[in-house]
């Protein structure tokens, strides 16, 4: 960024909520059906058809409001939002009235010290979270003339999350939709697919002067479907926003694209083609009341914050940062490291396995991993006898993990079928030290002269001997304690 400007970023994420059926129909709530099979007169707009609120996604919205420590409003209005568009069979969109649901609430970010001049965490204040029904698909078929329109998505519920414009550079954009991405899909509220624009984000920037406390004039960029799109326009929209100061210019208040491929914001509207979209209170639908008893069972039925639980790994199992936040990658594979953490009794050998092999194998197979086809229970047996010394990890790596990934059983039966147990007992190993040793009196001789390397060659002897299952720490120990009786012989 060029000198003496300083940046302001406000996001707003648009979450889909994970709830069974639509925001005021019972149509179901999914992607991917046949085009217009979820749709009925509410979601389509038919005359006459009345909505009625999912109770279901009045709670996501709570927990959402909760876990950010926000204001829950004992009642707020839905509104009706005019616009003129093919997706939008009722002409309207409902939405949520100047007091939302959630109001207020934040989230602690690290803040970005290339701007703020020293690290350390920071508060990112929400303004509000309100429900809206979300919009239907537009796509564009054959010539320019064709288009399409599919009302599945007509009235799937979203939770509009506005943050305060309080964030400065855009690392620190990214943070918060990270940070933000993983609380909505930790509570269960948004499956958090960003492919299939079950999170989306618009963000409003500006420039002003460093150390000034007005706004400049903000923009408002569309189009931004990857975390590493709103990093490149937010960098993008501030460069040339300060280019256009540096000039004596102004900005002009607007909403802008993002075009990934040519790397650059794009003027799609300006404010004076704003559009009115002549707000007014739903007559179809009450005020949305929401009572204490409610507030105090969503309060009560809320998991483990993300952000405590990524400290949790790191304070209670001693994992560095990004293993903690690589655990954390979805709720299903955060649960099987605890799962296998606990039942193996041992955390970092877990977090190895999950980042390791367990990792691996999905990434190979391209599935979740809830379709790993391994309980955590059975792989911590294999984790289990490596930590007990009866068997190499190597072994457990490359024979018994496919193994229990083929279904041949617990990793206990896996061993004891193919004969992998290593042998870590004395009585089994003296033997073959003596044996060993005596087969090798050139060698005997050589250590006594002073070539002590020699004893790795030893080592080697017994271990083949022993046909690879000796653990090398038991034989090393009965080396240490039967070679000086040889080298006294002579
Ligand atoms: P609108 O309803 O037109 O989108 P809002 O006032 O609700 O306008 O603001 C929307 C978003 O814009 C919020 O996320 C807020 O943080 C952000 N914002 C407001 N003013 C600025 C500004 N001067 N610079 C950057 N972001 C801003
Ligand atoms: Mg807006
Ligand atoms: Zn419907």
């Amino acid at each position: 960024m060029q000198p003496g400007w300083e940046a302001v970023i406000g996001l707003e994420v648009h979450v889909q909520l994970r709830t069974r059926t639509k925001l005021f129909c019972g149509c179901r709530n999914a992607y991917g059906a046949p085009p217009n099979s979820l749709t009925c007169p509410v979601c389509l707009g038919l005359p006459g058809a009345l909505p009625a609120l999912n109770g279901e996604a009045v709670r996501q919205a709570l927990a959402f409001g909760l876990a950010v420590g926000a204001d829950i409003r004992p009642v707020s209005t839905f509104y009706r939002k005019q616009y003129v568009y093919p997706d939008l069979p009722k002409g309207y969109q409902i939405t949520q009235g100047p007091v939302a649901v959630v109001q207020g609430g934040a989230l602690d970010l690290p803040g970005d010290a290339g701007v703020r001049g020293a690290p350390g965490v920071f508060r990112a204040r929400l303004e509000r979270a309100h429900l809206e029904e979300d919009a239907g698909k537009s796509l564009h078929g054959e010539g320019a003339a064709e288009r399409w329109v599919d009302l599945n998505r007509a009235g799937v519920p979203l939770l509009e999350i506005v943050g305060a414009p309080d964030l400065r550079s855009p690392q620190e954009a990214s943070d918060y939709l990270k940070v933000l991405h993983r609380l909505v899909v930790f509570l269960g509220i948004c499956d958090g697919n960003l492919e299939e624009g079950s999170f989306r984000c618009d963000a409003n920037v500006s420039v002003r002067p460093a150390g000034a406390s007005g706004f400049g004039t903000r923009v408002e960029v569309k189009n931004l479907n990857s975390f590493r799109f709103v990093k490149q326009a937010l960098a993008f929209e501030i460069k040339r926003q300060a280019a256009l100061l540096d000039r004596g210019e102004r900005v002009s208040q607007e909403t802008r694209g993002w075009d990934a491929a040519a790397g650059e914001t794009r003027s799609q509207r300006t404010k004076e083609a704003a559009m009115d979209y002549r707000f007014f209170p739903e007559p179809d639908l009450p005020p949305l009341r929401v009572d204490a008893v409610e507030v105090a069972a969503v309060r009560a039925g809320l998991p483990e914050l993300p952000e405590a639980r990524i400290r949790r790994f790191q304070e209670v199992h001693g994992l560095p940062e990004d293993e903690a936040l690589t655990l954390m990658q979805t709720p299903g594979f955060a649960a099987f490291f605890e799962a296998l953490a606990q039942a193996s009794g041992q955390a970092r050998a877990a977090a190895n396995w999950m980042l390791g092999e367990v990792s691996r194998v999905l990434n190979e197979r391209g599935v979740p991993i809830e379709q790993l086809g391994v309980a955590p229970g059975t792989l911590a047996g294999l984790i289990r006898l490596v930590d007990q010394g009866r068997l190499p990890l190597g072994a457990a790596r490359e024979v018994v993990f496919p193994a229990l990934l083929a279904g041949e059983g617990s990793a206990e039966a896996i061993v004891a079928q193919r004969g992998l147990e290593q042998i870590s007992d004395a009585a089994a190993i003296t033997p073959l030290v003596r044996q060993v040793l005596e087969a090798h009196p050139e060698v005997v001789a050589q250590i006594r002269g002073g070539r002590e390397r020699l004893r790795g060659f030893l080592v080697g002897q017994v271990l083949k001997a022993g046909g690879g299952r000796l653990e090398p720490k038991g034989v090393n120990e009965a080396l240490d304690r039967i070679l000086p009786e040889f080298l006294a012989k002579s």
